[in-house]
């Protein structure tokens, strides 16, 4: 895009080919509507956003011709919070910390969608086992999914997400694809994750297959297979949801995933 507006303005065009005024204000006002988003990191790791940025072929076309990212401590050199179309939420949120509260709320006030970016801050995922105690700051003992203080509209479960899952999602929310969006926007109410889930919601409702998707999908390598059922090590277990998201019992859009191969 870039090249093209140092085209209209005859930067690096001869002079017969320069665009007319219009042309020039139609491309300026193309570059205005590239979604601006904002990265906000509570309580996290920085692990999603790195994963955002293993989209190595597609970062660059991604990030500058886009998107425009207007905030993100590890991304922009911006203090003001803008006005966002799109938040990503890094993090859950600890109920002693004023300051990351504040955030979380401005946060809700300017921006558009609020995204749960990550187990962090969809499920709380291993912050569920903050106690406090711990120098310098002994009393920050409770964190929680920012769902349980705001309105979140839309969860990226992962610890962390898949790069492509992030870049599809921010791709989808700029082309407006409810239709790939909407398993997410239902997975914000999946705040109270476990792999125990496995056993009460897909094992003993006599839904699992023993297809070992949830075995291969745990981070934390917590989940074996015993005569083709999983079994769930808790002491592993972070509470990051994904081994029964990933499940294809839990839920399938086969509508969609029919759509993404093309058949
Ligand atoms: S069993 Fe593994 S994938 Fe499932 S919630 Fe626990 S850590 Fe996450
Ligand atoms: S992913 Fe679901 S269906 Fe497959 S083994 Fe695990 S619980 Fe069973």
């Amino acid at each position: 895009m870039l090249a093209r507006i140092k085209q209209f303005l005859g930067m690096e065009a001869k002079p017969e080919e320069v665009a007319s005024k219009q042309e020039v204000e139609k491309v300026a006002e193309e570059e205005k509507t590239r979604p601006r988003i904002g990265y906000i990191h509570l309580s996290g790791c920085t692990g999603d956003v790195m994963s955002l940025t293993e989209n190595y072929d597609i970062l660059a076309e991604l990030l500058t011709d886009m998107v425009e990212i207007v905030y993100g401590q590890t991304l922009a050199d911006v203090w003001e919070m803008p006005e966002m179309d799109l938040a990503l939420v890094e993090g859950s949120v600890c109920l002693q910390d004023e300051h990351s509260i504040h955030e979380l709320m401005e946060v809700r006030e300017k921006a558009g969608l609020v995204v749960a970016f990550g187990s962090c801050a969809a499920t709380g995922c291993f912050t569920r086992y903050s106690r406090g105690g711990q120098q310098a700051q002994p009393s920050h003992e409770s964190f929680v999914p920012i769902a349980d203080l705001i309105k979140v509209d839309c969860a990226i479960p992962g610890c962390p997400p898949s790069p492509e899952i992030i870049a599809k999602t921010v791709v989808a929310v700029i082309n407006g694809d409810m239709d790939y969006l909407q398993p997410m926007m239902d997975l914000v109410g999946y705040t109270e994750a476990c792999g125990c889930d496995l056993q009460k919601k897909v094992v003993n409702q006599s839904l699992c297959i023993g297809c070992g998707t949830c075995a291969m999908a745990c981070q934390t390598r917590a989940i074996t297979m015993t005569n083709g059922r999983p079994e769930v090590n808790c002491d592993r277990c972070v509470k990051c949801g994904i081994c029964y998201i990933q499940c294809p019992r839990s839920w399938w859009p086969a509508e969609r995933i029919n759509k993404d191969l093309g058949l």
